[in-house]
């Protein structure tokens, strides 16, 4: 008896939990206090409000959205003009079987026939956070425009409400968390904060609009289904109002998301507020988060590029719905400046180096990319150079380039493929995404990147993936200096000399890297040629000076004899590089990796040089780099000071191969 009880007690439990996640639309009252029902065209909306008529005013509602004509965002311009590749076909397919493309380094997982949002396969967290962003929403609704097969909008409705009602936004204050005894509600809160996260949440913001103009058109989007879906968008602008981010790049989204949000539903009582504080962070932060040399103060290639598109994209909202004039010129000066200072650090083959979290880039985006900002900056003939692949327009009149604010340098010898490039990373103290790696590089040498930097393989999780993402953070990871292999303490690099023209082109920059070792690293850059490195530590440390370089994966031999690397690849871009340290210097070849993209990773060696230094004694070291088309240990390298060392001078001599014999020196 007890059984059949418990038994029919769990059955109604789940009655109920189906009674209460049903994904049928309700007509959401509250709707009509948050839309701004003094205007005329929502008179009709408001005399059924006021006479006690929720469904006649919801039906007019919904009557006024489906004749709502002249506003616009960037992405949709024209409905019927909606294009869908194969890929987001795919992802809109996958989703009515509820298997959910969240982010490319990881399949579409199957999230149960009833939604599991809490379902986590791998433990990485942006898988968790990811999920939020309901990538497959706007293709399901391309897919549906295009073959105005209902099924997608039918589907995307009930998804749409089974995420409202399975993801409540709960908040729960760490003292109230230790006190509450209600296992839901604390589950309910942990799970808030992966679906509500700030970020996610202005994602949603801003494609909900896309998705409006996609679906707004069929009978799935019902009048019960209207006051759902803008209660919900509501909430989310809300709550991403009252959660700002303090810094960084997810601030700048979450602000031109909300200008977005201001713009797109002007019909609610709080969008000029919402359009208000969006363009008002814009304004600020451009200021804030822009070095005046044009690099972003995250130090990283990826986001410094996902910021130039944020600035545009707020643009482009305010020009298409009529209030452009409210940035001022220095705004679109800024990004000008900054799509320049990309375009210097990266490559031929338009990607660019995997400093800090920086990642693989396909051309393809990035000619996407400078199509868009080709529109924005008409004038500028180089951007119409990369636009057009060098059909129109023309490259800058400079070759390598510093930028002293953030602390990237390139060196380059042409803009060509074949090019010979380096550019090196010592900048300033920066954000969450920088790296401790001050004095690394990356080396771009006829079709390919050598010492690539090893990239950052995952952001954050459980305790395997924060070990990796230690292990690709740290610093002895980098083309660089470390006491005892041990992370930099400080980066806060000064650049003491650049020198960016000339047979020698010269770089000195200093960084108080430990409490008790400065490292300064001086490259000079021979006829255009190879790259002469000197690495001083100096100060009290008493200990192990380990210098790191990550050598490019495939066939790669090291030897201790004479402390060289060579490559010997067939695809024509290869390397020597030899080191020449002090006496008693020793190599080890540790394991190395180079991850192109998130849970992405290549084996390589990871050639550590290390030799002892004495207190208060400066240590040194030459690394001559001589990238090559043939391979191999053919050409002869040699290296030496000349005379001691000097805080404020450096003379040294080289000879590669059959090249006369050179004298490096500077005075700073
Ligand atoms: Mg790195």
């Amino acid at each position: 008896m007890k059984h059949i009880i418990l038994t029919l007690c769990l059955f109604m439990t789940g009655l109920l939990c189906q009674a209460q996640q049903t994904t049928t639309p309700e007509l959401r009252a509250e709707v009509f206090d948050l839309i701004d029902l003094d205007t005329p065209e929502m008179a009709q909306v408001k005399a059924c409000h006021e006479r006690g008529d929720d469904k006649g005013a919801a039906a007019a509602l919904l009557k006024f959205y489906k004749a709502r004509t002249g506003i616009v965002t960037p992405d949709i311009t024209d409905v019927s003009k909606v294009k869908i590749s194969p890929q987001h076909q795919k992802w809109a397919d996958d989703a009515m079987e509820h298997r959910f493309f969240v982010m490319d380094s990881h399949e579409p997982y199957h999230y149960g026939d009833d939604i599991n949002w809490r379902y986590w396969p791998v433990q990485d967290n942006e898988l968790r956070w990811q999920l939020h962003r309901q990538k497959w929403f706007i293709p399901m609704g391309k897919a549906y425009r295009i073959s105005g097969d209902e099924k997608y909008a039918v589907e995307w409705t009930k998804q749409y409400i089974d995420w409202i009602r399975k993801n409540p936004l709960v908040v729960i204050s760490k003292e109230e968390y230790e006190i509450v005894d209600n296992s839901t509600l604390k589950e309910d809160a942990e799970n808030a904060r992966w679906a509500w996260r700030p970020l996610e949440v202005s994602t949603r913001l801003q494609d909900q609009t896309q998705q409006f103009q996609l679906f707004i058109s069929s009978p799935a989007f019902n009048a019960e289904f209207l006051t759902e879906f803008l209660v919900n968008y509501h909430k989310h602008a809300e709550h991403v109002m009252g959660n700002y981010s303090n810094h960084g790049n997810h601030l700048l989204f979450q602000a031109q998301r909300m200008l977005y949000a201001g713009t797109f539903f002007p019909e609610f009582k709080r969008a000029k507020a919402w359009r208000e504080s969006g363009m008002q962070i814009m304004n600020t932060e451009i200021g804030k988060q822009v070095y005046p040399d044009g690099g972003h103060y995250e130090l990283c290639p990826h986001y410094h590029l996902a910021t130039i598109n944020i600035f545009i994209k707020a643009l482009n909202v305010a020009a298409l719905n009529g209030f452009r004039d409210e940035f001022p010129q220095s705004y679109i000066d800024t990004i000008e400046k900054m799509i320049m200072m990309h375009a210097d650090i990266s490559y031929p083959n338009y990607t660019h180096p995997y400093f800090s979290d920086a990642r693989i880039l396909k051309k393809d985006e990035m000619l996407r990319n400078y199509r868009n900002w080709s529109r924005l900056f008409p004038e500028n003939q180089a951007i119409k150079y990369w636009a057009t692949q060098g059909k129109e327009g023309s490259l800058p009149d400079h070759l390598s380039k510093g930028y002293l604010n953030t602390g990237f340098f390139t060196f380059r010898n042409s803009w060509d493929n074949d090019c010979l490039q380096m550019v090196v990373k010592a900048g300033p103290p920066a954000f969450w995404h920088n790296q401790p790696d001050n004095g690394t590089f990356e080396i771009w040498y006829n079709g390919k990147v050598l010492f690539q930097d090893s990239g950052a393989y995952v952001y954050g999780g459980g305790e395997e993936i924060m070990q990796w993402r230690n292990w690709f953070r740290r610093t002895a990871s980098h083309n660089t200096l470390t006491f005892s292999d041990r992370d930099i303490q400080t980066m806060d690099s000064k650049t003491l000399l650049w020198q960016p023209e000339g047979d020698v082109q010269i770089l000195v920059t200093e960084n108080q890297s430990y409490t008790y070792m400065a490292h300064r690293r001086s490259i000079f850059f021979v006829d255009g040629k190879y790259f002469v490195i000197v690495d001083e530590g100096k100060g009290k440390a008493d200990g192990w000076v380990n210098l790191h370089y990550q050598m490019p994966p495939g066939k790669t031999t090291g030897s201790r004899e004479d402390m060289h690397f060579h490559t010997e690849m067939t695809d024509g871009c290869n390397m020597k590089l030899q080191v020449f340290g002090p006496e008693g210097m020793g190599m080890k070849m540790e394991e190395g990796w180079v991850s192109s993209d998130i849970m992405a990773k290549r084996k390589r060696i990871n050639a550590n040089f290390h030799a002892k230094k004495t207190a208060n004694e400066p240590i040194r070291f030459i690394t001559v780099i001589v990238p090559n088309e043939k391979g191999g240990n053919e050409i002869p390298i040699s290296a030496s000071f000349i005379g001691g060392y000097s805080e404020d001078s450096m003379k040294l001599e080289v000879k590669v191969g059959k090249d006369k014999k050179r004298i490096l020196e500077y005075q700073l």
